[in-house]
């Protein structure tokens, strides 16, 4: 798809972001580019509209950037994956490992049902760690997780292997 390729070069690398050695993947610069931002929506609702998704899960703080927007064009709720003590009525939440301690994520109770079908998003998958814990939350409450999608893979981390049977699509992997 030539869409891709224009995508791909709109994100800009910041080197030694936030910590030295971090080649960090910026996708402010593809919010710049009317024409990069419109077609990596576009790409996501062509392949997720039509298949019975009542629910698109965005992971703070990038997934609530591209989330959006594609849960408005298939005709699904938004629902937002929140870093600790953000949501303001009750939660469940789920640990996970960072490379240095852990983290938690939490989902606000009733937000999804059970039996729905549900695709995550966040802007880029790296360790996996992020999304398989996004994946054990909604699967705790019997949601099905149809896939989840990202704009960005930084495939050498092998973080697919973390997401067990959750298909993962991305547009663009970086090296
Ligand atoms: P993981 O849990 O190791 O897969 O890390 C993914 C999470 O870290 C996502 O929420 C990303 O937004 C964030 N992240 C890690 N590296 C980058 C980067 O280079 N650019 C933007 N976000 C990043």
């Amino acid at each position: 798809d030539p869409r891709i390729a224009k995508i791909a070069s709109s994100i800009r690398v910041i080197p030694d972001f936030p910590k030295p050695g971090i080649m960090f993947q910026d996708i402010t610069t593809l919010l710049l580019d009317t024409e990069a931002f419109k077609d990596t929506i576009a790409l996501f609702v062509e392949r997720y509209q039509g298949r019975g998704i009542s629910v698109v899960a965005g992971v703070e703080a990038r997934g609530f950037i591209f989330g959006p927007p594609i849960a408005l064009a298939i005709g699904a709720k938004f629902v937002p994956m929140r870093k600790p003590k953000k949501l303001p009525g009750k939660v469940i939440s789920e640990e996970y490992s960072l490379e240095y301690g852990t983290d938690k994520m939490e989902m606000h109770v009733g937000a999804v049902e059970p039996g729905e079908r549900a695709i995550i998003i966040d802007d880029l998958i790296a360790t996996g760690g992020t999304l398989a814990a996004a994946i054990r939350l909604l699967e705790r409450v019997g949601v099905k997780i149809v896939e989840c999608a990202c704009v960005i893979e930084l495939p050498e981390l092998k973080g697919k292997e973390k997401l067990g049977d959750a298909p993962l699509f991305v547009l663009v992997s970086s090296a």
